[in-house]
């Protein structure tokens, strides 16, 4: 028994390093190409201002990763979550115990590895996971997008690729009771908590029946699977939505403050707000292309969980329209991604005009959402280096401009978004390309900006006939632009416009602006 239990040690010694070895290989390389994915955005014009205030974001980060505040906003899946999450940090202890029985089967953690609140903490959070996943469960197939379709808020989002994760980890948890049942057995009083792990005891009282030869191989198979298990998930969560576990703190960190519902960012360009007297030659005005968004787009982008809590509140998505927040961020991601080796790996962009996307035909409509305008074209071929970002199906467009144009800005999806995603900022800066290069926009618009043009106002109203409430209206005139602004209530309203440059080609600027301030406090 002695020999046996000498080389069971030995083999899972060499398997599990090696196995950890391999696999960490793998996930630093990933990590190392999604750092510079992201990285690779353009500056933020207020690069510093997202650094700065570094208490304020501390205790933000806290608020809302650790204690779950804005998840907690939805009762059931928000406890669920925030179980699973606290779950997931109290078993690394166990991991750590794990990789730690690889070396020296009677380990247990230094000062607090005997303690029975540990043990029972594990045990506690081990059923509370499993409880919080089949909460997970039953919520995906009573919301199944296959049933009730654009009602659910799972619709367009990677589904299997969410069972996956649930079964991820529920095999997790299911090796941990294997694996600590069986240790019981094993170690007897060298198992490192001997009172306090409940669960652990229970399940040895369920192996201890099938003796103590087969409680040492059952030991060693559970342990190499719990490992197993830990790092084929480490894989799929860097090559899937579940990058958020990684991301989100990041990301909630370099919010805006106080929100993302603040006033529109000035246009930039290269980090700076563009001068509009005087551009750069080469300045872009707004967003063209995928590599034209800033680094925390880019972070936005990737650290999407797919929730469906944006889309849920859309009230264009509410109304029948093609718009959904999710779908318009999974699509941007998953161009940025399919994108990138033209982007950071250096693969040559084919010549512009090189693809004829009329015939790539309309047919490729992955999640099954006629609005997924990424999925028109799939893989990163020259089609996918050449598609406009704003496009319809025949153009092979990214997103759709019948989905740009249906935000109100209401600014629901950014409040709901529980990773502090800002849907605004980029719907706004793909807009504003739209207009000012493309000169591309609903015929709606024309008279708005037509008024902007020689009234300098959106409504062509005169400082005579100001809006009733109006504290203020001024209309001046400048050598190329008009500005005007209008305070109604605490509100304040001001814009300009460049009058006679509305439908001008690429590269100048015709640039009607307005901005909208809360009151100020
Ligand atoms: S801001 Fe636009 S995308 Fe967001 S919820 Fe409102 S309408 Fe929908
Ligand atoms: S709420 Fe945020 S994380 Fe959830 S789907 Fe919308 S953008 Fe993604």
């Amino acid at each position: 028994m002695e020999n046996l239990e000498h080389t069971l040690d030995v083999a899972r010694l060499v398997i599990g390093l090696l196995a950890t070895v391999v696999v960490l290989g793998f996930a630093a390389k990933r990590v190392l190409w999604l750092t510079k994915l992201i990285s690779s955005g353009q500056k933020l014009g207020d690069e510093r201002g997202r650094k700065d205030d570094l208490a304020r974001r501390f205790l933000n980060q806290n608020k809302e990763v650790f204690a779950q505040s804005k998840l907690l906003k939805w009762s059931i899946p928000g406890i669920a979550h925030f179980f699973t999450m606290w779950g997931f940090f109290v078993l690394a202890s166990v991991y750590l115990e794990a990789y730690g029985v690889l070396f020296d089967p009677k380990f247990a953690i230094p000062f607090v590895g005997h303690w029975a609140v540990l043990g029972f903490l594990q045990d506690f959070f081990a059923l509370a996971v499993l409880a919080g996943i089949i909460v997970f469960a039953i919520i995906r197939l009573t919301k199944n997008p296959d049933t009730i379709g654009r009602e659910s808020r799972f619709y367009g989002s990677h589904n299997g690729g969410a069972w996956e994760i649930l079964i991820m980890i529920f095999l997790v948890i299911l090796t941990y009771a294997i694996f600590r049942g069986a240790a019981v057995n094993v170690l007897g009083e060298h198992f490192p908590y001997q009172n306090g792990a409940f669960f652990s005891d229970g399940m040895a009282a369920l192996l201890a029946p099938l003796g103590h030869t087969a409680n040492v191989w059952i030991e060693t198979i559970a342990l190499l699977a719990h490992i197993g298990v830990m790092l084929v998930f480490l894989l799929i969560v860097l090559h899937s939505k579940h990058l958020h576990i990684g991301l989100a703190p990041i990301n909630v960190t370099f919010k805006r403050l106080p929100d993302g519902l603040g006033p529109l960012l000035p246009m930039e360009y290269q980090g700076e707000p563009i001068d509009f007297d005087d551009p750069a030659e080469d300045a872009v005005f707004g967003r063209g292309r995928i590599e034209d968004f800033t680094w925390k787009a880019n972070l936005d982008m990737s650290t999407c969980t797919e929730c469906g809590r944006c889309q849920s509140q859309c009230p264009a998505w509410n109304t029948g329209k093609p718009l959904s927040p999710k779908l318009v961020m999974m699509n941007l991601r998953d161009h940025l991604f399919a994108k990138a080796p033209y982007i950071i790996e250096g693969k040559p962009m084919p010549e512009a005009g090189s693809v004829d996307f009329a015939t790539l035909g309309d047919s490729l409509h992955g999640h099954g959402v006629p609005e997924d305008g990424f999925a028109r074209i799939e893989g990163s071929g020259p089609e996918q280096a050449l598609r406009p970002l704003v496009g319809t199906a025949e153009q092979g467009g990214v997103i759709d401009p019948d989905v740009l144009w249906s935000c109100t800005n209401c600014g629901a999806c950014v409040e709901q978004c529980p990773v502090d995603i800002e849907h605004i900022d980029h719907i706004v800066d793909m807009r504003r390309y739209q207009v000012m290069v493309e000169s591309e926009f609903p015929g709606e618009l024309g008279v708005l900006f037509k008024n902007l043009e020689l009234k300098g106002n959106p409504g062509a109203r005169t400082p005579k006939n100001a809006p009733p409430g109006s504290t203020s209206w001024t209309s001046t005139s400048r050598s190329t632009a008009k500005t005007w602004t209008v305070s109604r209530g605490s509100s304040t309203c001001s814009g300009w416009a460049a009058p006679g440059r509305m439908r001008t080609a690429p590269k100048r600027p015709p640039r009607p602006s307005l901005n909208c301030s809360p009151p100020p406090g």
